[in-house]
């Protein structure tokens, strides 16, 4: 059991000097079971192999650029964004009417800040489950897991991301999980849960690309939200993105992330869903080349 969590925290090595290099050494470490196999096997410490490998760099051929398409919305985003949108202001109007109606406003309030608080949960929950298992071919989710890879790669990506193309994923979830909410149920109190809750869900990827912005070219407001921790702050998200990349999964307010970190509550999670499915995470395995940014590749790019 012991090897499964030691070499989750072994250094990643990066040579930050090799620019005309088309080849990196780097050391990687990995078992010899595979990351989502259902085999059913124990852990042992002589499972954990530690080699140098040869990976090759990315050729600026499958490198995105700042005017790459795929970063662009379509109008198809844009219809999927207002969908959403429209779903959430129903579900918030319905709450308001029937809190004028009842004449209750104490009750609506709290299970929005409910909503706002388990939301931020959620995010963590969701992106630590894509992050670690499936891949591209997983049904539902599986552009979902390869967007995040790529974000894993190239981080920065996400800032040049236009606003609908961000959100229109999680906007689609939104309306088909809400809109049915907004139809059947008429409570002011769960609809104000409802609208607070799926809203911040459904911007969670905004505040993950603020979390990824420097403060200069953020809206002052922005980065009040952050600094006083309503929004997750930079500092927070950046640490996601460095060795033992396993932390700070939650980018709503960020507020769960120091309780779930500091109790191991996804290594827990991790550890039960090896023992009784046999599958391993992609954290175990770090570092990873698809984990790692290319940090070589966008320094030749600043720099053209
Ligand atoms: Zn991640
Ligand atoms: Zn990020």
């Amino acid at each position: 059991m012991s090897s499964l969590t030691q070499h989750r925290y072994l250094p990643s090595f990066h040579h930050h000097g090799c620019t005309k290099s088309t080849s990196v050494h780097r050391i990687r470490v990995y078992c010899s079971t595979k990351t989502t196999t259902t085999m059913k096997s124990k852990p042992n410490a002589d499972q954990l192999i530690v080699e140098p490998r040869f990976a090759p760099l990315p050729t600026a051929a499958n490198y995105p650029t700042e005017s790459d398409t795929s970063l662009q919305s379509t109008w198809s985003h844009r219809a999927w964004v207002a969908v959403g949108c429209t779903t959430l202001l129903i579900s918030l109007g319905e709450s308001i009417k029937g809190s004028m109606d009842m004449n209750i406003w104490v009750e609506p309030i709290l299970a929005g800040w409910v909503g706002y608080i388990l939301a931020d949960l959620g995010s963590g929950v969701y992106h630590w489950a894509i992050d670690n298992y499936g891949d591209g071919s997983t049904p539902f989710v599986g552009a979902q897991i390869e967007a995040f890879q790529g974000h894993h790669k190239w981080p920065w990506t996400i800032t040049k991301r236009q606003f609908a193309n961000n959100l229109h994923a999680l906007a689609r979830v939104v309306t088909f999980v809400v809109l049915p909410i907004d139809l059947l149920f008429h409570d002011p109190i769960l609809q104000g849960f409802v609208a607070v809750c799926a809203g911040c869900i459904m911007f969670s990827q905004q505040f993950h690309a603020w979390a990824h912005g420097t403060k200069s070219r953020l809206p002052p407001l922005v980065v009040a939200l952050q600094d006083s921790g309503v929004l997750v702050s930079r500092s927070q998200h950046g640490a996601h993105h460095r060795p033992p990349y396993n932390n700070n999964y939650c980018i709503v307010s960020g507020v769960w992330n120091e309780f779930l970190d500091k109790n191991q509550a996804f290594e827990a999670m991790e550890m039960i869903l090896y023992f009784k499915l046999g599958v391993r995470p992609r954290s175990w395995s770090e570092p990873a080349s698809e984990w790692l940014e290319d940090i070589q590749i966008a320094s030749q790019t600043q720099s053209q």
